[in-house]
């Protein structure tokens, strides 16, 4: 297709004018349309989907809209397509990117900030002030692609170039998806100091970021690591990528347990991924004297929280959002050395038109489901034609 001028392509990988895209219509409604293909500005690449992870974020986009903002306002019947974990080939090279060639394996964060607000210049572009400005008059270039503008169910999307991370050849596509996954447990490792060699951490909640979150932080010599949780199957699996501990908190007090491995001291960080409505209260118990606890998930209705408990034995509290501080390259290059193995939490792989049913086991955790994949044909149809 004609792309305009100064966008680079390649016979390669030839663009058609139009993809497939699933686009968000009313609260829970997702249809199959076509739409034109993006075509990449200054500083962006065109991303032919390859392969797209299915995350718990997607189901409050399409079924409540927030944190999704299109246009100053819900994302429904707004000709959205949502989907954030994604990863793919370059196809297309805006004006002046040489970052990237054509043909490169790229995996994706979400988050472009504006680059000229305040936490952008801190480099925390996950926390940028023009969140979801990106039109009309307020039209700032913000980016969070299936947040706030156009995501991954669909075949193909324009990136910024900072928010791609090159992919090893070694590593398949469905691994390629977890990279952000990873990333956000290393953003929030990363919050708690980063230098956690030899210093203790419970990990609460084995959803996709708590298990990454015990395996990143093994990576980096955390010890001893603890793992807790509700089913036997993901802590079974936590175990696996590197918890040295998992204590089942239906079978025993998570606290009287973590008090008694630690040898009554307590641990020095709690990564918090459950959302549970005591969670917050429960990891302050779990903490020593002037502990930190990096709050990853949260409870869907407010709670209370034992704030002079907080107060009186020094703990400090963050908050992350998304995957921040470039943390994604960090756990690409701890996949990259083997030194977690993330494709044990994918269990599911679709093909994009049957998003819906993908989303089904993803929800329902069908067959005991974690991370559900979905890919696009094209990818197998370029193996199939490089293989005659
Ligand atoms: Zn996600
Ligand atoms: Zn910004």
């Amino acid at each position: 297709m004609a792309m305009p001028d100064g966008v680079k392509t390649s016979p390669d990988f030839p663009i058609p004018d139009t993809m497939k895209a699933w686009v968000l219509g009313d609260p829970g409604e997702l249809t199959l349309k076509d739409k034109p293909v993006p075509a990449p500005k200054k500083a962006e690449v065109l991303v032919r989907i390859d392969a797209v992870a299915i995350c718990g974020t997607d189901f409050e986009i399409i079924n409540h809209g927030l944190p999704a903002i299109i246009q100053g306002g819900t994302p429904f019947n707004k000709d959205f397509t949502p989907g954030h974990e994604y990863m793919g080939t370059v196809v297309a090279l805006g004006p002046g990117v040489d970052e990237y060639e054509i043909g490169q394996r790229v995996t994706v964060e979400i988050h472009a900030g504006c680059g000229q607000c305040k936490r952008c210049r801190q480099g925390m572009y996950t926390s940028c002030h023009n969140y979801g400005k990106n039109y009309g008059d307020v039209d700032k270039g913000h980016r969070a692609n299936g947040f706030t503008t156009d995501g991954g169910f669909a075949e193909y999307a324009v990136n910024n170039i900072n928010t791609l991370i090159p992919v090893a050849d070694e590593m398949s596509d469905e691994e390629a998806t977890l990279v952000v996954t990873a990333g956000t447990s290393m953003y929030g490792l990363t919050e708690l100091g980063g230098l956690v060699a030899g210093e203790s951490i419970v990990v609460s909640g084995p959803g996709p970021i708590g298990l990454l979150g015990a395996a990143v932080a093994k990576a980096l010599g955390a010890s001893p690591v603890i793992l807790t949780g509700t089913r036997d199957n993901r802590l079974e699996i936590g175990r696996k990528l590197g918890a040295d501990h998992v204590i089942n908190v239906r079978k025993e007090d998570p606290v009287e347990a973590v008090r008694r491995l630690t040898g009554g001291k307590g641990v020095d960080y709690v990564l918090e991924c459950s959302g549970a409505p005591n969670a917050v209260n429960e990891a302050a118990q779990m903490l020593n004297r002037g502990g930190k606890l990096c709050l990853a998930a949260f409870p869907s209705e407010p709670v209370p929280v034992d704030v002079a408990y907080l107060v009186r034995n020094n703990i400090y509290v963050y908050g992350i959002r998304g995957e921040g501080k470039s943390a994604t390259h960090r756990a690409e290059a701890f996949m990259r050395e083997k030194r977690f193995d993330a494709t044990l939490i994918h269990t599911h792989t679709f093909q994009m038109e049957d998003l819906p049913e993908a989303l089904r086991y993803a929800r329902d955790r069908v067959e005991d489901a974690i991370k559900v994949v979905v890919r696009n044909a094209h990818r197998t149809a370029s193996k199939a034609v490089a293989a005659e």
